[in-house]
């Protein structure tokens, strides 16, 4: 990293960011990734993907993550382990604040993704990390041989309690509809195993537990008000996401969730900043969605820095 200013600067090295940073090291752009953690963002909570063109018998989010670094990697992509605090993007030059410097770019790609929404229900908390989780991929194997609740209906929520069948003996899937969302191969898979007992029209009102962690999540019937605790060891949470959008603040225009708002060339409410990927508003937040948006907003920023 040097003080001069990049011609581009990515915020956030998951799929949407190592695309950007593919495309703009391809067209000889002076580019910089920032990333606070690790490359792959939250492919490297996913245990498998099956739904990425290219992989017909899927691949593991991993695998995948390490694909994409690799191959930004080997057209020049230089990356910072650093967090973004804040950002100044008005102006030909945009100043992007970490903790102890600023950095500053003519173009500014942010494909800082999302995370998981909370339920925000007594005991969430407490119990996170003994019991409470986010990601099967990681904690999975704690509840081997015992019973999990899991919370959603979207893909994944379903994709990933059937990943946890695969340890555990039961997992109670909680929804507040009689139905679920997700994808019809995926629900067609759930509705069939064995190992997953739907618990339909219910919402978590509280994970219950003691010193020995969590013992059971407490679910409400929406059309019957009747309370029912269900014994468990463990409750994933999987009921959507949430942008990483802290350090934007009101710089850029944002929907009423806080997803960044773009046009069809992903460019935000000022000018010379684009972003892509989860944390743009978009009616779908999946891989292949995340490395189109970036492939249009890493040429979008070229075309601004050419004049075009
Ligand atoms: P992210 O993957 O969220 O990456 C954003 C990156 O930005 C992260 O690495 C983060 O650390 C970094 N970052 C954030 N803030 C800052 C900051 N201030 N400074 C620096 N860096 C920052 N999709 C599929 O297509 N198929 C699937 O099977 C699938 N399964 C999934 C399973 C799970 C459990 C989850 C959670 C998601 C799954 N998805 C799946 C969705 C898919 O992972 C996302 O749509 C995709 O990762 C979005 O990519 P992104 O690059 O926009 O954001």
């Amino acid at each position: 990293m040097d003080s001069n200013i990049y011609d581009l600067v990515i915020i956030g090295g998951g799929p949407a960011g190592l695309t950007a940073g593919l495309y703009a090291c391809r067209a000889r752009m002076k580019t910089l990734l920032i990333e606070k953690m690790m490359p792959g963002g939250q492919i490297m909570i996913t245990d498998w993907v099956e739904n990425y063109p290219g992989f017909p018998e899927g691949i593991s989010g991993a695998d995948l993550a390490e694909r994409m670094t690799r191959q930004a990697e080997a057209f020049g992509l230089e990356t910072a382990y650093e967090e973004v605090v804040a950002i100044r993007p008005q102006g030909d030059v945009k100043e992007i604040i970490l903790a102890d410097k600023s950095l500053f770019a003519k173009t500014l790609i942010i494909a800082a993704g999302a995370f998981a929404k909370k339920l925000q229900i007594p005991g969430e908390d407490e119990f996170y990390g003994r019991g409470v989780s986010f990601c099967a991929t990681c904690d999975a194997p704690f509840f081997r041989g015992k019973t999990v609740v899991a919370i959603g209906g979207g893909d994944t929520a379903v994709q990933e309690s059937l990943y946890l069948t695969k340890f555990v003996d039961r997992v109670f899937l909680v929804h507040r509809r009689d139905q679920l969302r997700a994808t019809r191969i995926l629900q067609e898979r759930a509705l069939s195993n064995p190992k997953i007992t739907m618990v339909w029209n219910s919402v978590p009102e509280a994970i219950l537990g003691g010193e020995k962690g969590l013992a059971a999540v407490r679910v409400r019937n929406v059309k019957t008000d009747e309370i029912q605790d269900l014994a468990a060891d463990g409750c994933f949470i999987w009921i959507g996401i949430t942008p990483n959008a802290d350090f934007i603040q009101d710089t850029l225009a944002r929907d009423s969730q806080g997803f960044i708002l773009v046009n069809a060339r992903m460019e935000t409410s000022v000018p010379g900043v684009f972003a892509c990927g989860d944390i743009r508003n978009t009616p779908l937040r999946q891989v292949a969605t995340a490395v189109g948006d970036a492939a249009i907003a890493a040429v979008a920023a070229e075309h601004y820095l050419n004049g075009f």
